[in-house]
């Protein structure tokens, strides 16, 4: 239990010793089951993410963790200790100032560093406090968070071919391997790699194989207009959770948009100007909150609130994640009334986590939040030196490229589809297996 005296003490930055002294940055490689194709490129069998530490002047470290397209972001998070020297981590507010105030924001978008270092404030004020993140921010509702499969298509092993997830026949085994292993009742297909009529065969196969599951199709907005109306008409008797950014935009979602299907969107609403937008004119109905994408996790709390209110469904979206990461989508997933479908995760296809205990694991398709104060994860030392080195042997990789199309890239709406047929297996060094 907290005492009174404890919170005055600390709060507001009148506690001299609870002031930021140090902001560390390690960027890790970790590896994947296999190379995840996606509509711009892929990951290329593995994630590269920078693991950030800040310290405070009481020896407490805080935790954060962000992405960065295949790249380090070690040094845009280290430029900012300057800036954060002596802040107190209770003052959230004050941090969204001094890191990415709207106007300094036109020269320096740091709204995704932001949001690594929120997480560290959140994990650093619930450690001095002795309480979690998710008591934090408002309580409990819910003490486990339910996820989506999240079946991609991927790249076998260049000498075995093991993992390739390419045809029907694949797509529908990969989907009974993942709910048999981790029980997940949900499930959407990660499309904008083959022509979208393709996909659909793939999708239809995969609802059939698993009855009283929903779905939902996310080609990232690759399709056209009116292939995605074609998309919504194929898959009207499915039981459709909603459909994904099937194309570019809010207009182009507003024109989409009919009864008997929902459209959801991680891609066009991403702010609160774009959310003002839609709850004006209503282009898509589910929003899925991204704590990176929206600058931390009391944004997403913010929008969730608005969408409340407009009742605008919400969900939970993951833009690849480790366990500190993961704990961030976790608390958030507890912390909101309104959350109305199973989140999404790439984390069950990581070989292995940085975070003590090693990875979190599935019960019938959910994780329980996090215990403990803060984020309630710790990181393994021995874990993170592996990997760092990890990334020093392998280096970064472009997200936006596909290692198996050597100098393709995607227009949008997008009619440059890989090939079904062709079991391309790539080799490149950056990538790994
Ligand atoms: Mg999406």
């Amino acid at each position: 239990m907290t005492t009174a005296p404890v919170l005055a003490a600390a709060h507001g930055g009148h506690d001299p010793a609870f002031v930021i002294t140090d902001i560390r940055a390690t960027t890790v490689s970790v590896p994947l089951e296999a190379p995840l194709r996606h509509a711009v490129g892929a990951h290329w069998g593995r994630f590269v993410r920078t693991i950030v530490e800040i310290e405070t002047a009481d020896g407490l470290i805080g935790l954060g963790e962000m992405g960065g397209g295949g790249e380090s972001a070690e040094a845009a998070i280290r430029g900012l200790l300057p800036n954060l020297k002596g802040h107190s981590p209770f003052n959230l507010e004050g941090l969204r100032f001094a890191v990415c105030n709207p106007t300094a924001s036109l020269y320096n978008n740091r709204t995704q560093i932001h949001a690594a270092l929120e997480f560290a404030c959140l994990d650093l004020v619930g450690k001095k406090l002795g309480v979690s993140v998710s008591d934090l921010l408002g309580g409990r509702v819910r003490d486990r968070v339910g996820f989506a499969s999240y079946l991609f298509f991927r790249y076998g092993h260049p000498d075995t071919g093991a993992g390739e997830v390419r045809t029907v026949e694949q797509a529908v085994a990969h989907a009974l391997e993942l709910k048999a292993e981790h029980g997940f009742f949900s499930h959407k297909l990660k499309g904008g790699v083959f022509d979208p009529d393709y996909e659909i065969d793939c999708y239809l196969a995969i609802a059939e194989a698993l009855p009283g599951d929903s779905f939902r199709y996310d080609p990232n907005g690759a399709l056209s207009v009116i292939q995605s109306i074609r998309v919504a008409d194929r898959i009207k008797d499915v039981n459709n959770d909603f459909l994904e950014d099937p194309t570019w935009g809010l207009e182009g979602m507003w024109q989409v948009r009919r009864p008997g299907l929902l459209l959801a969107t991680n891609q066009v609403v991403v702010n609160f100007e774009q959310l003002a937008s839609n709850v004006l004119r209503r282009a898509v109905d589910v929003i899925l909150l991204d704590t990176t994408f929206w600058g931390g996790i009391r944004p997403c709390i913010k929008a969730a609130g608005i969408c409340e209110t407009f009742q605008l469904p919400i969900a939970v979206h993951s833009s690849g994640e480790l366990g500190i990461q993961l704990a961030t989508m976790l608390h958030l997933g507890a912390v909101l009334p309104n959350l109305s479908y199973t989140a999404d995760a790439h984390y069950h296809h990581l070989r292995d986590d940085i975070i003590v205990g090693g990875k979190m694991t599935y019960q019938d398709g959910t994780i329980a939040v996090p215990d403990g104060p803060g984020l309630g994860v710790e990181l393994d030392r021995d874990k993170v030196a592996e990997y760092a080195e990890e990334f020093r042997r392998l280096g970064g990789y472009p997200y936006d490229r596909d290692p198996g199309r050597p100098g393709w890239y995607p227009i949008m709406p997008n009619t440059r589809w890989a090939d079904p047929a062709d079991p391309v297996r790539p080799q490149d060094p950056r990538l790994a297996w």
